[in-house]
Order: structure tokens, then sequence, then C-alpha cells
């Protein structure tokens, strides 16, 4: 199934009657905003959706996300390659008032309509997980650090100004002579 690529939408009407799977690839081109925060377009994405009606008529997603994207080392600055890996358990709502009635360890998916919109899901699931800040495990890029910030300061003080001063307080030193 890893090959297959998700429908853009699904039909809330059907997909929770028919206990619906989707699993596949979704293409990182529909994922505008997941993609904003990426190194570069080397992505993965990989989906696996259940699709329940459960025994209170609850609408449950659940399933797995896996990702496997390149973001920037905060150290050396250069891509490195994560794993995202998330769990997904949400309940469809048609509004705040439903929201608010979830059990607690459902988490709201707001759809007005009957139209799902999966990689709007996708994305925002895949943002929610992704790590504030990411640096490559190994060592190698340690010794990067040094290319990449100036070990100190450089005084750039121009000469001129430094020597005026000390002549101007002695100017003013003279005249109240
Ligand atoms: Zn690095």
């Amino acid at each position: 199934m890893s090959g297959s690529t998700v429908p853009a939408y699904v039909d809330t009407r059907k997909v929770f009657q028919q206990d619906a799977k989707i699993s596949g690839n979704v293409a990182l081109d529909r994922l505008p905003r997941f993609r904003d925060l990426l190194a570069d377009e080397q992505a993965d994405i990989q989906i696996d959706l259940d699709f329940v009606l459960n025994s209170a008529g609850r609408k449950l997603i659940s399933g797995h996300l896996r990702a496997e994207v390149d973001v920037q080392c905060q150290r050396c600055l250069e891509a490195v390659r994560i794993t995202l890996d998330d769990e997904v358990r949400l309940a469809l709502v048609r509004d705040e008032a439903e929201a608010g009635r979830l059990e607690e360890d459902l988490d709201p998916w707001l759809s007005e309509d009957y139209k799902l919109d999966l990689a709007q899901l996708v994305e925002e699931q895949l943002i929610l997980c992704m790590p504030i800040v990411s640096y490559h495990a190994d060592a190698s890029c340690q010794n990067a650090l040094g290319y990449q910030i100036p070990a100190e300061p450089v005084d750039t003080e121009p000469e001129g100004e430094v020597a005026e001063n000390p002549f101007a307080v002695l100017e003013k030193l003279k005249k109240k002579d």
C-alpha cells in the first residue's frame, strides 16, 4: 500500500459507514504550511488511517502518520533527517459545541460539510508533532560550528572616532583653564 497516493478528500457520509481504511503517500506539495518548516523537498509521508463509527455513534479517525523529512539543524544549519511518528485519534465534529462534549482522550476534527480535506488533516497533525529544534545526532556538526559563528565579536569601531574623543575632552579642559 505504501506506493499508493491517498485521495484529496473523503466523503464523511461514506467512510465511517464503510469502515474505510486509507493508507498511502501524501505528496508534500499538498501540505504547503508543513513544507515551509522543512529544509528541502526530500520528504516521505505515509498515512494509515481507519474511519470507524463506534457504538456511541462517534465518527473516529484513528491510525498513524509517519514522515521522513529534512529540517535545519540548529547547530550547523545544514539539513538533518528526522522521522515524525504520530498516532492519530480524532473524532469528527460539526461544531465547537460538539467538540466540547468529546471524551477526554479524543481530539476534535471540525468538518462542517461532508467533504473532509485529508491533506489538511495530515498537515495539521504533522505540524503539531514537529520538534521545536532539531540537531544532528553525531558530533560532526559540532566541528562545523566554528565556521558558522565568529569566535569573538570583532571591534568594528572606526579608529577616527576613538582617537577624536580624548582630544575633544582635552580641548574642553583647556578652554576651562
Ligand atoms: Zn548539524
